[in-house]
């Protein structure tokens, strides 16, 4: 999309820059304070949850200052995308890694030499050859943003030994500000970055890691896929969104039945060849409405900035990769959910990982603690935004009132007497029996098996006739999840806890979770991403975005590059009419003005009369 740049040196301060070229006209959080450390020359370390706006602190100032900012990054796959949208905004960027030909990098270092160019995107390997060092010595340099910090922590998932080496920017441009940005919490890492990276002068801005914008909703299995499917017809439709299982397989097959069901579903993990990783990847970004079925393969680099759902089909196996993968949604801002189905095989499962994994006993032990703290998440009865807040440190005042368990405040029922009777037949039954057959016998099944074993004839034969077997267990379940059952060995089957004696002895009570009716909610939720349009509104929205999609395709970006949907629910509720109307709506700027105004202009006159 080379076209001249709208930027110019006549419009310098930020806040111009964040009207002209962004089209916006508020800093959000702390932008502002981030971006006046960085114009009075002084290094800043920034942490913002996804989404919060960290490309803004950077950008800005860099464009602001005399000079190219150079931002390194290390997924350079996302380069693209970022340059792309800088690009349409007007900005001149460019970035430098191996895909680009030789003629077309000298251009770019002779912009850079010549002060053509506000920001130069580069992986670190590219940033250390001393090739790419002697020619930024020799450039103007705005800045140094350095992208993902969480990557110096040799701790963490994404550790790159080339981020160590960084810390000589410090050294060979200590005239250059610098910015490390992540979307990590933690109190450690934020620590190594400081270290690692030399920036102990660094001012730090640490910003609240709600994303309020996602609902969290956690519900039990039932009938997981029927569950799924009416997620997506009653709030969905025609939205983007990102599926995850935990089996290559369960992948396959779950994305063969959406696309039966009529949704667009790719399927996406590690042992599928590269070339159609790609392609799946690439149609996630391009097209619109596109479910990704994935396991966790899939998600680091994704950049989309409208993923209006995620949904798992199985328990992560921590809270903090349920937070790291449920962050993908809502990028943008805009209304997203969360959807977590587990049940109790998935408790099972993911226990025998644990417990057959290679790791020492210490590493099991914390393995067993995180995905513990999972399951207290999926079976609290408070707050769930509360509850993840303060697993990352981070207090939230108020029930947040935009979780399943603000919405629809879960029922509890006085479960000590089934409890009781549950767990003194798993011990009856000799504790070696799985959840099936102990349910069987507490509910006076005469079958096969529990005649061979003489289990028609035990004391706790026929007491449970109360509950459903389905009810049964959601009680097994949720005693496994508190610690009064343990589930062991090939035939997963059910003992006893030293947790249970004061139950036994009738000197605790137990408040368990009501299933919820079977009978599935009727209302259909419109989708999120239309949620606050009327009926009558919803024509021209999808006249604007048959107008974003055509434009994206004709110049071969993703549509969001063009708009994004805050900015098309601008254009619906204010109808601009003129350029200037146009220019008012969040999001448009003087160069998207210039290249696709008129178009959008076209529809809504369209729908004026
Ligand atoms: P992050 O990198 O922290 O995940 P981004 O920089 O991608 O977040 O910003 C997230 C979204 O918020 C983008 O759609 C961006 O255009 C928008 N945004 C950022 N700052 C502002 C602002 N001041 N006003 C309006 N929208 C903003
Ligand atoms: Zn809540």
């Amino acid at each position: 999309m080379g076209s001249p740049a709208v930027y110019s040196a006549t419009m310098n301060s930020p806040q111009d820059i964040l009207e002209h070229v962004f089209g916006y006209t508020q800093f959000r959080g702390p932008q502002a304070e981030v971006i006046d450390t960085l114009m009075a020359g002084r290094d800043a370390l920034v942490l913002m949850p996804t989404g919060g706006g960290k490309s803004l602190c950077y950008q800005i100032p860099a464009l602001a200052r005399p000079g190219c900012g150079v931002v390194i990054s290390p997924l350079i796959a996302l380069m693209q995308d970022q340059v792309e949208a800088l690009q349409a905004a007007g900005v001149r960027a460019a970035f430098l890694n191996s895909s680009v030909a030789f003629d077309e990098a000298q251009d770019i270092e002779s912009a850079l030499l010549h002060g053509e160019l506000d920001l130069l995107y580069l992986a670190p390997e590219r940033l250390l050859q001393p090739r790419t060092l002697g020619l930024l010595q020799r450039a103007q340099l705005s800045l140094f943003a350095i992208d993902e910090a969480h990557c110096v922590s040799q701790w963490g998932h994404d550790f790159r030994a080339d981020y160590l080496q960084l810390n000589c920017l410090h050294e060979q441009f200590p005239n250059v500000p610098r910015i490390a940005l992540t979307a990590t919490a933690d109190q450690r890492t934020r620590a190594e970055i400081a270290t690692r990276l030399d920036l102990g002068d660094a001012r730090h801005f640490v910003s609240s890691f709600d994303r309020p914008n996602i609902q969290y909703r956690i519900a039990q299995k039932d009938n997981a896929r029927r569950q799924l499917l009416q997620f997506l017809q009653a709030e969905q439709q025609g939205n983007a969104g990102i599926v995850y299982c935990l089996s290559r397989a369960k992948v396959e097959n779950t994305a063969e039945w959406l696309n039966q069901q009529g949704f667009t579903a790719l399927p996406y993990h590690a042992g599928l060849p590269a070339a159609t990783r790609a392609e799946h990847q690439r149609r996630f970004l391009r097209e619109e409405g596109v479910i990704v079925v994935a396991t966790i393969a899939f998600g680091m680099g994704i950049d989309k900035p409208d993923v209006r759902f995620v949904a798992h089909m199985d328990l992560p196996k921590s809270v903090e990769a349920y937070y790291q993968e449920t962050g993908r949604a809502g990028r943008d801002g805009e209304p997203s959910t969360a959807l977590l189905l587990y049940g109790f095989e998935d408790v099972v499962k993911l226990g025998q990982m644990v417990e057959s994994s290679e790791g020492s006993e210490e590493h099991k032990r914390q393995e067993r603690a995180r995905l513990n703290a999972m399951l207290g998440l999926c079976e609290i009865t408070s707050c769930r935004r509360q509850a993840l807040l303060r697993y990352f440190a981070e207090e939230l005042p108020e029930p947040c009132g935009n979780c399943d368990t603000c919405l629809e405040p879960p029922q509890t029922w006085d479960a000590t007497e089934a409890a009781a009777k549950l767990l003194s037949c798993v011990y009856r039954t000799g504790q070696r029996f799985g959840a099936a057959h102990v349910i069987d016998v507490l509910r006076g099944s005469e079958n096969e098996k529990v005649r061979k074993f003489g289990h028609d004839q035990l004391s706790t034969h026929g007491i449970g006739t109360e509950l459903s077997a389905n009810e049964w267990r959601g009680v097994v379940r949720q005693l496994v999840v508190r610690g009064y059952l343990e589930v062991e060995g090939e035939f997963q089957g059910l003992r006893l806890t030293e947790a249970c004696r004061p139950l036994l002895r009738g000197e605790e009570t137990v408040q368990l979770r009501k299933l919820p009716p079977k009978a599935a909610r009727a209302e259909t939720r419109r989708s999120a991403a239309a949620a606050d349009l009327t009926p009558a509104d919803e024509p021209l929205w999808n006249a604007l975005r048959a107008c974003r999609k055509q434009l994206a395709d004709e110049h071969g970006v993703p549509p969001y590059v063009v708009f994004h949907d805050a900015t098309l629910r601008g254009m619906v509720s204010a109808r601009p009419q003129t350029r200037e109307e146009l220019l008012g709506v969040s999001g448009v700027g003087d160069s998207k003005l210039e290249r696709f105004g008129d178009a959008f202009l076209a529809v809504l006159r369209d729908f004026s009369e």
